[in-house]
């Protein structure tokens, strides 16, 4: 059921410093820059300088969130998170998905801050969108965006919820999953990823369902693929059923079973014969096959989990992906394409193009960069916060 919202009355005041990063336009206020805060409860609350005046309109994550305030709107006039915005603003993040995403049936409608809605993800499978939020705000809105979301997304049916990631500790909230709409139709939902048919399970397999952030990058790197390929961390297959287009074979490799037999699957699905599937840990498999005499690949790809998640991770983390580009390196014949990809956003790109020169010192080969590419135009990022430009996926040949 639909409830009105009235636009916000408590009041959330910021430091000077708080002011200035909403001057510079930074969606986001720690609570670091809270001078004081609004009553615990509010979730949607009024922004004022130190002087008192009201600079905005934010979401409040309570009084434990370190991210306290994500903006909703700003100048002086107080925003209600009601139906008419969400409409509004779901609508517009549509409309900007129009001319390129218009004849898929996959990608991301919203992309949280980048998309006006702060804290609030969706991604549309076929005839199913899921729906993500990082914060209470929206938390306590879902029913209504899910009406929304049936109203507006062409084609949708169902729609779930996936709040199951850990963000949402920070913030104390409780993690769930489950479909709010449609439920009778299941939880299963097949896209297309260029010729390929994928099928995913939207309430148990990661993220959403698929990696939608790394869809253009499996159809390029298709292009670009050609004789004995290998995928780490292949997921549902999104990279090696690309490859296996072009390539003679590929071997796609992921530590988890329940990955591995929807890859599996998915090659299947597409009558591809010439992919291998199997369970196994990418460090071992790699330096076994590079312990391997006369082992060699023309084409690899690396995509492995968000190492450097928490802070001071970093450093494990650089050890980690050199290892592993480093073996890569090693393993491909000359002219052989390497896709190298990090998902972690402290992996800054300068550390990651240093990351990878060492490989390639450590290697002893040269290599050229084809293509430095990130996520899809459907999860873009903002200009300023280079938090959201989280996805690198380079594309380099070695001589
Ligand atoms: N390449 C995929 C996404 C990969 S997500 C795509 O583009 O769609 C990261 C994957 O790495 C997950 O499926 C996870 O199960 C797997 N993984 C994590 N650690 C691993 C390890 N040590 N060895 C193999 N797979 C691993």
């Amino acid at each position: 059921m639909s409830r009105a919202y009235t636009a916000a009355v408590d009041t959330c005041t910021l430091s000077a410093r708080g002011l200035s990063r909403v001057q510079a336009g930074h969606p986001w206020i720690f609570a670091v820059d809270v001078a004081r805060a609004p009553t615990p409860e509010a979730d949607v609350v009024l922004v004022a300088d130190p002087r008192g005046r009201v600079v905005g309109t934010a979401l409040y994550g309570g009084p434990r969130a370190p991210l306290a305030l994500r903006m909703l709107a700003r100048g002086p006039t107080p925003v209600a998170l009601d139906r008419a915005l969400l409409a509004d603003r779901l609508a517009a993040a549509l409309a900007r998905r129009a001319v390129s995403f218009g004849a898929r049936d996959a990608y991301r409608v919203v992309h949280g801050e980048a998309d006006a809605l702060p804290g609030l993800f969706v991604d549309r499978y076929g005839d199913a969108v899921v729906l993500q939020s990082a914060t209470r705000a929206m938390d306590g809105r879902e029913e209504l965006i899910a009406d929304v979301l049936l109203e507006v997304v062409p084609g949708a049916r169902r729609v779930a919820v996936r709040d199951d990631s850990s963000v949402r500790d920070l913030e104390g909230l409780e993690r769930r999953r489950g479909m709010l709409r449609g439920a009778e139709r299941g939880s299963r939902a097949t896209y297309h990823e260029g010729l390929t048919e994928i099928e995913v399970d939207l309430l148990e397999d990661g993220k959403t369902g698929g990696y939608l952030d790394q869809v253009d990058n499996h159809v390029r790197a298709g292009e670009l693929a050609c004789g004995e390929a290998l995928d780490c961390f292949s997921y549902h297959g999104g990279f090696a059923l690309a490859l296996a287009r072009r390539a003679s074979h590929v071997i796609a490799c992921d530590q988890n079973p329940a990955a591995v037999g929807r890859a599996r699957a998915n090659a299947a699905r597409n009558r591809l014969t010439n992919l291998e599937c199997v369970v196994d840990n990418a460090f071992d498999l790699l330096r076994r096959f590079d312990g391997e005499d006369g082992r060699g690949f023309d084409t690899i790809v690396i995509d492995p989990p968000a190492f450097a998640k928490r802070k001071g991770a970093i450093e494990a983390a650089e050890r980690a992906y050199l290892e592993l580009n480093l073996r890569a390196l090693r393993l491909l014949r000359p002219g052989g394409l390497l896709v190298s990809c990090s998902c972690s956003a402290k992996m800054t790109p300068e550390r990651f193009g240093a990351m990878l020169e060492r490989a390639a010192r450590d290697a002893r080969r040269q290599v050229q960069v084809l293509e430095r590419r990130g996520a899809g135009a459907d999860h873009p990022g903002l200009l300023g916060v280079p938090e959201t430009e989280y996805l690198k996926c380079w594309l380099l040949r070695v001589l």
